[in-house]
């Protein structure tokens, strides 16, 4: 694709709620875009729908934009030569466009009432008709519709929409899309209390701020022939569009809270990495060509191309996220996962535990770790705190191997605790192991039969770290309490 303008997207969402992961991903391919283009990348608070406001929504934003690592170049926080960039600030811009709009011709004064509206709908339904205006306050005079506002009768201000003809959209997505102008609706563009609607602060702020690129979610792709309607009454050059394909759940049906969580700060609250939310994000709707799954963000930056995203959806796969992540928490160095572990990793109050016991216990589950929150399942047994509550509610027919039996099970476990009492410590792992195996094999034992119900005896888990790794963790003292709690 030839860029021949300076390139200049933005994110322009708008403040009614949590920041939907749809949202971050859209901000990513903003981001990527710039930063491939040495351009900038704006982020505009759409607030001009008052009543669907939540308190709080735009410091998520901010908070989510940080998190993702997608910070903007210009935005309410980092200023910039086009601001404000908070719409509820630029009023005037759009009152004055508006009145250009209605003296041209392109926008007219309309003063029906509520009540008309509704009827107008009543009978359009009635008669399986799609509802929208009837173009009625088209036809009042100029003067008089002036005269009219001018003596405080309340109005609002909508695009004169031509009743016929079609219009082209060329989408960097999509491809050409052809819109019937004669199927919409002349939406209201200025409310009665001298509010815009998104139609039309949309368009004045992308043009105002010299925006080059929007690129949005598909929602938004019948909204199109409005724009480029309004682009065209200004004699503004429209920006080009890409259109993102829907995010899609496990059912291929539009990603919802019914999915599992969609806010884009939950999944850090549930123990992804950044970095490898940005990886899973950029390959869902896009691939490089060698198809490789972990990606840094200079590879990502040096292949993608935003005509390269599929445009039949983009599948949200938990299962791939969760794998992603995994792969990233072992490619940590033990010592700085310990450090990312440290707001999730439930240490109970009153356990002293050390750097070094910390490290050791982080090699030995990180394999198993899909989640920095996993951390806790994985290896907190081994705080004698945890593991005596959840012993009391301990099954213990999990201690019996395949084919083993309740009997076998208290007797090796009495020896394993005999032979345990004679080892001196410190102990590691791999001496443990190697005198340990040919003890049992000394001692006529099975090494199943023997190693199973130890394991399950320290950690109280079907699935675990290796047993040697555990019994170094635990030390001497709080492994064999363990094992003689079954055998008493
Ligand atoms: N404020 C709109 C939203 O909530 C932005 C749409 C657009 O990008 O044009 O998503």
């Amino acid at each position: 694709m030839a860029i021949t303008k300076t390139v200049r997207v933005r994110l322009a969402p708008s403040p009614t709620g949590e920041v939907h992961i749809g949202t971050i991903w859209m901000a990513q391919f903003n981001w990527l875009f710039a930063r491939q283009h040495d351009g900038a990348f704006v982020l505009r608070i759409e607030d001009t729908d008052q009543n669907r406001l939540v308190p709080g929504s735009v410091e998520h934003i901010y908070e989510a934009l940080d998190w993702y690592e997608l910070q903007p170049d210009e935005g309410p926080l980092q200023g910039g030569p086009y601001g404000p960039y908070i719409q509820s600030q630029r009023l005037d811009f759009y009152r004055q466009y508006a009145y250009q709009l209605v003296e041209q011709g392109s926008g007219y004064y309309c003063f029906c009432t509520s009540e008309r509206l509704a009827e107008l709908r009543q009978m359009q339904t009635a008669a399986k008709q799609a509802p929208r205006y009837d173009k009625k306050c088209v036809a009042i005079p100029p003067e008089q519709s002036r005269a009219r506002v001018a003596a405080g009768e309340p109005a609002v201000v909508r695009l004169n929409i031509p009743v016929h003809g079609t219009i082209v959209h060329h989408d960097l997505v999509r491809g050409n899309v052809t819109f019937a102008l004669d199927v919409l609706d002349d939406s209201v563009l200025m409310k009665s209390d001298g509010w815009p609607t998104y139609h039309l602060a949309v368009v004045v702020d992308d043009h105002l701020m010299n925006i080059s690129h929007v690129i949005r979610a598909e929602e938004w792709l019948p909204s199109v022939p409005k724009h480029l309607l309004l682009y065209r009454a200004f004699g503004w050059d429209a920006p080009i569009f890409a259109h993102l394909p829907l995010i899609l759940g496990s059912d291929r049906q539009k990603l919802s809270k019914r999915h599992g969580a969609t806010s884009a700060l939950t999944f850090r609250d549930e123990g992804f990495l950044s970095e490898a939310m940005q990886n899973f994000l950029v390959l869902m709707g896009w691939h490089p060509k060698g198809n490789e799954e972990i990606l840094s963000r200079q590879q990502v930056l040096k292949q993608f191309r935003l005509e390269q995203i599929n445009q039949a959806g983009a599948f949200f796969d938990r299962a791939k996220l969760e794998w992603i992540n995994g792969a990233y928490i072992r490619s940590l160095e033990p010592a700085s996962l310990v450090e990312r572990l440290a707001p999730w990793w439930h240490i109970p109050s009153g356990a002293s535990v050390s750097a070094e016991w910390k490290l050791r216990a982080v090699k030995a589950v990180r394999e198993r770790m899909k989640k920095l929150t996993d951390v806790n399942e994985l290896i907190n047994f081994a705080f004698p705190a945890v593991w005596d509550q959840e012993f009391s509610l301990f099954n213990r027919q999990l201690l019996i191997p395949p084919k083993g039996s309740e009997r076998a099970v208290k007797d090796n476990l009495a020896w394993t605790a005999k032979w345990l009492a004679g080892q001196s410590e410190p102990w590691s792992a791999g001496e443990l192991k190697k005198q340990m195996i040919s003890a049992i094999a000394a001692a006529g034992r099975l090494n199943a039969e023997a190693l199973w119900p130890l394991r399950v005896a320290l950690t109280l888990r079907a699935a675990s770290p290796d047993v040697f790794d555990m019994l170094e963790l635990l030390g001497k003292t709080e492994s064999l309490r363990r094992v003689r709690s079954f055998v008493s």
